[in-house]
C-alpha cells in the first residue's frame, strides 16, 4: 500500500485530493495544515494519519491531547519533516501556497519520495535546481495544475522529438472584456469571483491579472522541458479544453473535461492510468454550445509578457517576480493597494535588478524571496 502525505491538507486542492483518497480507499500517513484546526481535526479522526505538522501554534496543546499516538510537528520545520518521512516509500501531495512549497519539495525528492505537485511556485523560482535534483534522485514529478496535467495526459505515447508546440489556455479570468481604466476600480470580491473555477483566494487573484499563465508558462518550460519559443497560450472563455499539443504533423490533441480539479488529481495519484473516479464532475458536451479561442495579447497582459523575460533572464529574476507577486496578491486581499498596483509593484521590482551577486542555490533564493517580501510589506503597509 503506498503511503500518501499531504502539505497543506486543507486548502481547495488539498481537500480535493483527500477526497480522491478516500474515494479510492488509500492511506493517508501524514499531513500539514495551516490554522484550519478544526478541519484538520476531522482529517486526524476520518484518516488516522500518523504524523501532522501546524502552523496552528495557539492550539497545538489541544491537538496533541487530543491525538496524544500522533506525532506533532509545527511551522515550516514541520512540512520539511513531514516531506522526508517513509523515506522513497511515499508520494508527496505539495499543495502549499507561494515559495514555502519549493523547500519541502527540496527534501521530498532528496529523500526519493514521489511529487505530485499542485505548487507551480516550487518551478517558478526553482525550476532548473528542482528538475535536475529529481533527474539525479530517479525521483518523478507529476503536475497537478490543470493545463500541465493535459499536456502531461496527452504526451503520454509520444516521443519529444513529435512536439511542435504545447498551447496552454487561459479563460482570461473575471476581467477579460474590462479595458485598462475599468480595472483600476475591480474590487476584490469582483476579483475573487472566477467565471469558471473554484479555487483558493491567491491563485484566483493570480488568474485575474494572469499572472498565473505567467507562471505556468514557466512552470511547463521547466516540467517538460521545451524552449520557450514551444511553449504558448491561447485565451479558451470556456475552460473545456485544459491546454493542448501540437505534433510535427500539425494535429492538434486537446484534452477536455469539467472545470473540476478532482480530474488533474486523480490522474497525478493514479496515472497513467484513466481511472474510475465518480466524483469528478462529468463533462455533457451538448451544453457546451461552442468553444472560443482568441489571441492572448502579450503587450495587454504585461504580466505573462514579464514571464518570458525572467526566464530568458534566468537565475533569480523569477524568484523577484514571484516574491513580489505573493506580496502584491496579500497586500491587494487586504485592500492596502488598487488591482492595478499589483501589475506596477512586480514591474517596477522585478526592472530594479541588474544583477545578482550570489550563487543560484535553492536556500539563496528563500532568501533572496524573504528579503524582498520584508521590503515590499514596510513600503507598502
Ligand atoms: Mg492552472
Amino acid at each position: 500500500m503506498v503511503n500518501y502525505i499531504i502539505l497543506g491538507a486543507t486548502g481547495s486542492i488539498g481537500t480535493q485530493a483527500l477526497n480522491i483518497l478516500r474515494f479510492n480507499n488509500y492511506n493517508l500517513v501524514a499531513f500539514s495544515y495551516g490554522n484550519n484546526t478544526d478541519k484538520a481535526i476531522d482529517i486526524i479522526k476520518e484518516f488516522k494519519p500518523k504524523y501532522v505538522s501546524t502552523n496552528d501554534t495557539l492550539r497545538i496543546e489541544e491537538l496533541r491531547s487530543l491525538f496524544p499516538d500522533v506525532v506533532i510537528y509545527e511551522g515550516n520545520d514541520g512540512n520539511n519533516k513531514i516531506a522526508s518521512l517513509y523515506k522513497g516509500e511515499a508520494v508527496v501531495i505539495n499543495a502549499l501556497v507561494g515559495s514555502a512549497g519549493l523547500k519541502p519539495t527540496e527534501i521530498a525528492i532528496k529523500n526519493k519520495n514521489k511529487v505530485l505537485l499542485a505548487n507551480k511556485e516550487t518551478l517558478v523560482i526553482g525550476g532548473e535546481i528542482i528538475m535536475n535534483l529529481a533527474k539525479e534522485n530517479n525521483v518523478e514529478i507529476i503536475p497537478i495544475d490543470s493545463e500541465h496535467s493535459a499536456i502531461y495526459q496527452l504526451l503520454v505515447g509520444h516521443k519529444r522529438e513529435e512536439i511542435k508546440r504545447i498551447i496552454i489556455t487561459a479563460s482570461g479570468g473575471p476581467f477579460k472584456n474590462k479595458k485598462k481604466e475599468e480595472l483600476e476600480s475591480v474590487s476584490v470580491e469582483d476579483a475573487l469571483n472566477h467565471p469558471n473555477w473554484k479555487m483558493g483566494s491567491k491563485i484566483t487573484i493570480d488568474s485575474a491579472t494572469l499572472m498565473n499563465k505567467g507562471f505556468e508558462v514557466i512552470e511547463a518550460h521547466h516540467l517538460f522541458n521545451l524552449p520557450l519559443d514551444m511553449i504558448d497560450t491561447i485565451i479558451h472563455p470556456e475552460s473545456i479544453i485544459h491546454s493542448m499539443v501540437e505534433f510535427k504533423d500539425y494535429s492538434i490533441f486537446a484534452q477536455m473535461g469539467s472545470s473540476d480539479m478532482h480530474l488533474a488529481i486523480n490522474y497525478a495519484i493514479n496515472g497513467p492510468t484513466h481511472s474510475k473516479c465518480d466524483i469528478i464532475k462529468p463533462l455533457d458536451l451538448t451544453k457546451v454550445s461552442a468553444l472560443h479561442f482568441e489571441a492572448l495579447d502579450l503587450t495587454k497582459h504585461k504580466l505573462v509578457n514579464l514571464a518570458y523575460e525572467v526566464v530568458k533572464k534566468g537565475s533569480f529574476y523569477p524568484t523577484v517576480l514571484n516574491a513580489s507577486n505573493e506580496v502584491a496578491v496579500e497586500l491587494f486581499l487586504n485592500k492596502k493597494i488598487k488591482f492595478t498596483d499589483i501589475e506596477k509593484i512586480i514591474t517596477e521590482e522585478v526592472s530594479s535588478y541588474s544583477k545578482f551577486d550570489m550563487e543560484f542555490t535553492i536556500d539563496n533564493i528563500l532568501k533572496l524571496d524573504k528579503d524582498i517580501k520584508e521590503k515590499l510589506r514596510k513600503i507598502y503597509s
